[in-house]
């Protein structure tokens, strides 16, 4: 009997992934087996029934079938959900259902035999019985349930009388979004379903873990994300899919996670740019989620106090413009009528012209907000300053002959970091210890120029002397553990004002700190990113929102910004907490240019040794739509020069596809798809070019 096997293969293979193999037995699709492949055995997953009719083996020269080696039939099957979810992946991202199917399963798993998944099976059996009896030891013990708020009462009401379907739960921080999601999954696990909880980065995991395990003492609770250990995600994923897990907390990669009785899914900070899969198989989870519960049945929730613009515009009823294909729940209230913090922009402009350009140029902080700072100081209050640039000063340049840090193998400046005397690229990773003099002239005066976070630690410590200060971003949380131990420094009171990236705003519940200060925010009105504005508004709303959130000290929280740019409509829509009109204003601009959620995109990236082959390779598969007419409703830019045209010595190009229908572009890409493969491998063999198609890119 021949079954038909998916395996994992190599990139761009002209083989198709789905392989006949000769089988004992016929074992359901789902099963997975070990096969072999050219010289090597493999995890692969039974597909189906192989091709009966294909010419008998070994006669005339046909290609003889090769046996299954193994099924590992322990396992339950993949259920046929999981496949469906897989294949509508693969076909969407445009990537090959190998990688995606293979690629989702614990990479441990793809490593068993037989033998060694049954003790592993076992191992899970242990670890089972030992979670039942924690769990029955502890039921007593399971936190007291809030009475509901009158906005969470009226939301779950709504959510009783709705058909399954994807919701977007719009609350403020601090209304109660998390309350919902706790009773809804209640409600489902009641039913014997199973709930699947997505969050966008691993270091906000503990928080809602232990609030998820506080709630369901008496449940299974299991987490999947990249920090777990490859034995711990093993076993994770084997509780989810034997049904033994009832709540699955996860990120991203968690939308893949075998559910056979899934009931509800939650999408926690929905608008989070990290529920995009980057690398790879670029895959949205947050998209995935609404199609994995229209597919299933079951209802998603989608939560954010400023959802991304495309979830906003499905939500929005047609009446108003919007696509109607949400559902939406407003929570605009917070638990316990505490007040939103207050938002206060510093001009700039004004300050300027009282003080001269140098003073605002040399000082980062403006006289009313040091002020605001030594305030928080003196009540024993924490303050928050936001600066979206790490190191000390993004450039150094030689006064005399005006030569500036560049990196040799990128098209980008090496970042001065002060604490280690290095120039480091950010890009690559190309490391120096700073010269002594200019490299080019032998000048010693060599100069910082603009500010990055650590110049902007050391220039705060000199403003506010006696002050703690602290400092939070990619270069002070390299090791393992130092985020947590920071994070726990500050929510102990060690620290008076912290310095940080965009990574502290997310998530942490700081109760002391009453002041974020956004010190450089303009950047994102002027940046080439078309979604910079609508991720400010979100990261100063985050940020603001999770100072003190206890009822007096939220009654003193304030959100500073200081702007060149007083009047424009996105400050003064966040000075009224307005995320309505921002939306609307940004819908609009949206609109006006052709630009999603109005357009649906794609976008092709090329690298070569040279620029002109990245360049060509992309015009030659750009020329060989031209007579298609599935590429009549395609508007394909001209190639361009990626934004950093150079990483690493390589060069970088990019080409844009927009159409105004999903279906329309998805027709060219399915026609596409192979013709990439062939161009590449035409021109890749003399000039080494890699290529990666990213369907519904983030940023362009
Ligand atoms: P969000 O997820 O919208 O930011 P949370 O669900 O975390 O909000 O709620 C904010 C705070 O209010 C939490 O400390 C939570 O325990 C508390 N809370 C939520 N709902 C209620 C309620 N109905 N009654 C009392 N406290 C509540
Ligand atoms: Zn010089
Ligand atoms: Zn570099």
């Amino acid at each position: 009997m021949r079954l038909k096997v998916l395996v994992d293969l190599p990139r761009h293979s002209p083989l198709d992934p789905l392989l006949d193999y000769l089988a004992p037995e016929a074992w359901p699709a789902g099963t997975l087996v070990r096969v072999p492949l050219g010289r090597r055995e493999v995890c692969g997953i039974v597909w189906g029934p192989g091709d009966e009719l294909a010419s008998p083996d070994g006669e005339g020269g046909a290609v003889v079938l090769r046996e299954i080696a193994q099924a590992l039939d322990a396992l339950p099957p993949l259920g046929e959900a999981w496949r469906r979810l897989a294949a509508f992946a693969a076909t969407y991202y445009q990537r090959s259902l190998g990688e995606v199917a293979l690629g989702a399963l614990p990479p441990d798993l793809r490593e068993l035999d037989a033998t060694q998944l049954v003790r592993r099976l076992r191992r899970g059996d242990k670890l089972d019985r030992e979670a039942a009896k924690a769990a029955q030891a502890a039921s007593a013990e399971a936190s007291p349930v809030p009475e509901p708020s009158d906005e969470q009462r009226e939301a779950l009401a709504q959510l009783a009388a709705m058909p399954p379907g994807p919701v977007l739960l719009f609350g403020a921080t601090g209304s109660g979004k998390t309350e919902v999601y706790l009773r809804e999954a209640a409600r489902v696990l009641e039913a014997g379903g199973q709930v699947l909880v997505l969050v966008p980065e691993i270091n906000l995991t503990p928080q809602l873990e232990a609030r998820l395990a506080a709630r369901f003492p008496g449940r299974r609770l299991v987490s999947l994300h990249s920090g777990l250990t490859p034995a711990q995600r093993l076993q994770g994923w084997l509780a989810a899919h034997r049904g033994r897990a009832d709540l699955v907390l996860g990120t991203r990669m968690a939308i893949f996670a075998s559910l056979p009785r899934l009931g509800l899914i939650v999408v926690d900070e929905e608008h989070d740019p990290s529920y995009k899969q980057q690398e790879g198989a670029r895959y949205s989870a947050r998209d995935l989620a609404v199609w994995r519960g229209r597919a299933e049945g079951v209802p998603v929730l989608l939560g954010s106090a400023t959802p991304s613009l495309e979830s906003w515009h499905n939500a929005l009823p047609a009446a108003e413009g919007g696509a109607g294909r949400y559902r939406r729940l407003d929570m605009p209230a917070r638990i316990g009528g505490g007040a939103l913090p207050r938002v206060r922009t510093v001009d700039l402009a004004r300050i300027a012209a009282q003080f001269g350009k140098r003073a605002v140029y040399s000082q980062p902080l403006a006289p009313p907000l040091l002020e605001a700072m030594r305030e928080r100081l003196a009540r024993g209050e924490q303050s928050l300053v936001l600066l979206n640039r790490r190191g000390y000063a993004p450039v150094l340049h030689c006064t005399s002959c005006g030569w500036k840090s560049d990196c040799a193998h990128c098209s980008a400046w090496r970042v001065f970091h002060r604490s280690d005397r290095t120039l480091r690229c950010h890009h690559c990773g190309f490391s120096e210890r700073v010269p002594f003099a200019c490299p080019s002239c032998g000048d010693p005066d060599l100069q910082p120029m603009g500010r990055g976070t650590e110049r902007l630690e050391e220039q705060i410590a000199e403003l506010l002397p006696g002050a703690r200060i602290g400092r939070i971003d990619a270069d002070t949380t390299r090791h393992k553990g130092s985020l947590e131990s920071q994070l726990a420094q500050v929510h102990d009171g060690e620290i008076d004002v912290l310095v940080g990236t965009q990574m502290v705003a997310k998530g942490h519940d700081f109760r002391r700190m009453t002041l974020v200060a956004a010190v450089q925010a303009d950047a994102a009105l002027f940046s080439s990113d078309f979604r910079a504005p609508e991720r400010l508004f979100a990261l100063l709303m985050q940020a603001g929102g999770r100072a003190g959130r206890d009822a007096e000290l939220a009654g003193r929280s304030e959100i500073w910004l200081q702007t060149w740019h007083a009047a424009h409509p996105l400050y003064a829509a966040l000075r009224r907490h307005d995320y309505p009109a921002f939306a609307a204003a940004q819908l609009l601009e949206r609109e006006s240019a052709a630009m999603p959620p109005y357009a649906f995109q794609a976008l092709l990236r090329a690298e070569a040794r040279s620029q002109q082959a990245a360049c060509d390779f992309l015009e030659t598969v750009s020329a060989a739509t031209l007579d298609w007419p599935e590429a009549a409703e395609v508007l394909i830019f001209p190639p361009v020069p990626a934004p950093i045209q150079r990483v690493a010595d390589v060069e970088r190009a990019q080409m844009l596809l927009e159409a105004s229908s999903r279906q329309a572009l998805h027709r060219l890409l399915a026609r596409w798809q192979p013709v990439l493969a062939q161009s590449a491998a035409r021109t890749g063999e003399a000039r080494v070019l890699r290529w990666a198609l990213d369907v519904d890119p983030l940023a362009i």
